[in-house]
């Protein structure tokens, strides 16, 4: 099928479900931690691993670390799956040349998790203590001691908050274009932001929509001078200022953009297909804010080119730490060289354990 059959065969980001998938009958599952013995004895559960967060990253790292015979507890987050979760189809996900759903595809993740024997804990982290080894994790009232740990918590984009964007999301209504861009061929779309993501994006998308209104409520951008000639002088690109967005119309998919004004009274209505809101990105570290350094974005920061912390022994993955890329591949590779890098950490701690526990595994990397 070509490019444009397969994008005119779909309707812009239709039909979103949050199911995470059960695993399959013939998936060798393990208990989750939060049922297990120790749980219910109120002792704290001792891992050599622990991975918080259960996005592309957080769940890849246990792949790998539970094929290295690491026995990892993932704690996942009270909506385990992370960001594609919240989306419909995903086709840049190699392997998937029909493109899958986000939701079917973290289920799959998962699967293959708990395949190997990963341990998935479907709750927050709400504290830890990262300043002597084991490593305490609490998580619905339950303590963790970790001899490494991985932090994977992703980063959330920002949204406007109001009524239409959240019920037509995924409708339409996107906070991703390298995502979601390519669902817009030719389309009319609107870009919410004023920061040079705003513009970025705005730029990009024209290569698939006809035109792209780029909506922000001051009066100028916040973006770089140049993008903001690029984006001014692009004849895809209509610029509204001083506009605020007042409600997405549409019953199940994006049919037009309502704007307020900020400098005088009135509201206008634009037709269009799609809305990109890029009003930012939000790193997940408040319960690591204390113990990992974040760089000037707010994002944890890893040394080198590895993906240690500023504590030995803590590891950071994915989108937490990844400003510039933001990709469920991208994070997938993360959350592979974290569980590469905790392996050899532990490796050369502890190499009799690592022997020990290593004679039991069926197959190697
Ligand atoms: C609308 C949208 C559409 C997208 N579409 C695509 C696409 O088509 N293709 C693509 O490649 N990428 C897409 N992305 C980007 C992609 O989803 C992310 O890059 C990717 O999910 C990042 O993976 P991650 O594992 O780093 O973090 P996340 O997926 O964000 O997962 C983080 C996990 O950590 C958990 N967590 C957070 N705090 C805690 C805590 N204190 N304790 C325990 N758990 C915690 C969260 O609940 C979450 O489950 C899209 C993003 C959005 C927003």
């Amino acid at each position: 099928m070509s490019d444009d059959a397969t994008a005119k065969n779909k309707s812009p980001l239709a039909g979103v479900s949050l199911t995470f998938l059960a695993p399959a009958d013939d998936a060798q599952t393990t208990p989750s931690a939060a049922a297990s013995p120790d749980a219910r004895s109120g002792e704290p559960i001792s891992a050599r691993v622990v991975i918080v967060g259960s996005g592309p990253a957080g769940l890849t790292a246990a792949i790998y670390t539970a094929r290295a015979n690491l026995g990892p507890i993932v704690i996942g987050g009270v909506v385990g799956g992370g960001q594609l979760m919240i989306t419909s189809e995903v086709e840049n996900y190699p392997g998937f040349p029909d493109g899958i759903q986000g939701p079917e595809l973290m289920g799959l993740f998962r699967q293959q998790a708990e395949r190997f024997g990963a341990r998935i804990v479907d709750a927050d982290v709400d504290r830890v203590d990262l300043g002597s080894r084991p490593f305490r994790l609490w998580a619905a009232g339950v303590e963790y001691l970790a001899d490494s740990v991985i932090v994977a918590t992703g980063a959330e984009a920002l949204w406007l908050g109001i009524d239409s964007e959240t019920r037509l999301r995924g409708k339409g209504v996107s906070a991703c274009a390298t995502c979601d861009g390519f669902f817009f061929r030719d389309k009319e779309i609107a870009v919410v932001g004023g920061g040079d993501s705003a513009l970025e994006e705005a730029l990009y998308l024209t290569h698939f929509a006809s035109k792209v209104h780029l909506v922000h409520r001051r009066d100028a951008f916040r973006g770089s001078k140049i993008m903001q000639a690029r984006a001014a002088a692009h004849p895809k690109i209509e610029l509204h200022l001083n506009r605020t967005v007042a409600g997405i119309e549409g019953k199940d998919h994006v049919e037009a953009l309502r704007m307020g004004r900020t400098d005088e009274p009135g509201e206008e209505t634009i037709p269009l297909d799609g809305v990109f809101i890029a009003i930012g990105h939000r790193p997940n570290v408040a319960v690591f804010r204390d113990w990992l350094e974040t760089d000037e974005k707010g994002y944890l920061r890893a040394e080198g080119a590895t993906t240690a912390s500023n504590i030995d022994g803590v590891f950071v993955a994915g989108d937490v730490d990844d400003h510039r890329y933001r990709q469920a591949v991208t994070a997938a590779g993360e959350g592979c060289r974290a569980a590469i890098d905790v392996e050899r950490w532990l490796e050369a701690r502890e190499p009799h354990e690592t022997e020990k526990t290593a004679a039991g595994a069926t197959t190697s990397r």
